[in-house]
């Protein structure tokens, strides 16, 4: 690593791989022999076709999805997709079950009724301030599809497995896990994942339509607003963020080629995220604020015993070269997004410097 590169813990845009910033950087001033920039180029030349037919052979190879699935990139992030959903699959008399785990959650579901669809919140963790994810949830037959957020950045929960919604289609929110682990895509109608946590920069949001959920939608929705739109064209029916795209490919490459598949990636994360919880379960001074069998692989969520030791561990942390571990600003406390391109050596640094605080705080 750079001397002058912090390790990054950042909740989004967070850390990418340093192997992919750095072909950015080689290949930045002529994009594969072209002569000009990847932000340069046309978006309807070989070049960028090649781009983002390789993000979308990557993306079915590495999530395994059969031929029903459809990759789209889309600008507007995971917030424009909370209104798109309802817009485009909510026809007259349809509902969907949605379960509130979060700040996310709860904008998606807010989105909908912002349109007067029906929804029904079939599950939530509000009672206990969303530190766990619900169990034993009761689904609608009906339901059109049932939303999910995967993982809860901001509270620091994730599902472990999805439950059971029998022919109901479930619709991820996978933000913050997406590529983090393998998943079963029978179940799936469509996921979506705003790019910036996971797999690459701000400017793109990737989702993944199975395209039978495409059969209903209606004629009258905005053009920039329907998924068909983008199926039609290939995410192309307007200039797509190219640079965006070509970042989420890089990445995608270093997850198939470098990290070895999501089984590998999934493997390394369990790592990372087990040096950090059994930490917090030897230490009286770090308290996780997530349930146990909820706690998040990605985003791991801590309070120390007051806010001005908060105050004081975020800000030596950065001292000492270990960025972002201040909360989201609606919850405080702490917080370490070790994504799939934060490594074990950032997390073991991270656990000396919080023993080291510890000792002298403690
Ligand atoms: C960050 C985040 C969002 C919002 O993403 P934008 O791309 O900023 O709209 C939505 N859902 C989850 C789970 C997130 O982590």
């Amino acid at each position: 690593m750079q001397t002058n590169r912090i390790y990054n813990f950042n909740a989004g845009p967070a850390a990418l791989p340093e192997s992919v910033l750095e072909e950015i950087r080689e290949s930045f001033l002529n994009f594969d022999g072209s002569g000009m920039s990847i932000t340069e180029i046309s978006h309807r030349s070989k070049w960028f076709d090649d781009v983002i037919n390789d993000a979308v052979a990557r993306t079915k190879r590495l999530l395994k999805l059969d031929e029903r699935f459809r990759v789209l990139f889309i600008q507007g992030g995971a917030s424009m997709q909370f209104c798109m959903i309802p817009m485009n699959f909510l026809a007259d008399g349809q509902s969907a079950d949605y379960a509130d785990t979060g700040t996310w959650s709860s904008k998606a579901i807010q989105e909908a009724q912002l349109q007067n669809k029906p929804v029904k919140v079939v599950a939530s963790s509000k009672d206990k301030n969303y530190s766990y994810i619900p169990k034993e949830i009761e689904f609608s037959a009906d339901a059109r599809y049932v939303h999910l957020t995967s993982n809860n950045t901001i509270k620091g929960t994730q599902w472990a497995g999805f439950p059971d919604t029998g022919s109901v289609p479930l619709v991820l929110d996978m933000s913050s896990d997406i590529m983090s682990r393998p998943i079963d895509s029978d179940k799936i109608g469509l996921i979506y994942a705003g790019a910036q946590k996971n797999i690459g920069p701000a400017g793109v949001c990737m989702v993944i339509v199975r395209d039978d959920m495409l059969e209903t939608i209606p004629d009258n929705i905005p053009s920039m607003l329907k998924y068909t739109t983008y199926t039609a064209k290939n995410s192309m029916y307007n200039t797509p963020p190219c640079f965006s795209i070509y970042t989420v490919q890089l990445v995608l490459k270093w997850l198939e080629e470098t990290v070895g598949g999501l089984e590998k990636m999934e493997a390394i994360n369990q790592k990372k995220s087990d040096l950090l919880y059994n930490f917090f379960d030897s230490s009286d001074f770090y308290q996780g604020t997530a349930e146990l069998s909820s706690r998040s692989k990605m985003n791991v969520t801590f309070r120390l015993p007051d806010e001005e030791l908060e105050k004081t561990f975020v800000a030596l942390a950065m001292q000492e070269g270990l960025g972002g571990l201040k909360g989201h600003r609606s919850v405080g406390g702490c917080r370490a997004s070790i994504y799939n391109a934060t490594t074990i050596t950032g997390v073991e640094t991270l656990v000396d410097f919080m023993k080291s605080f510890e000792s002298q705080n403690g």
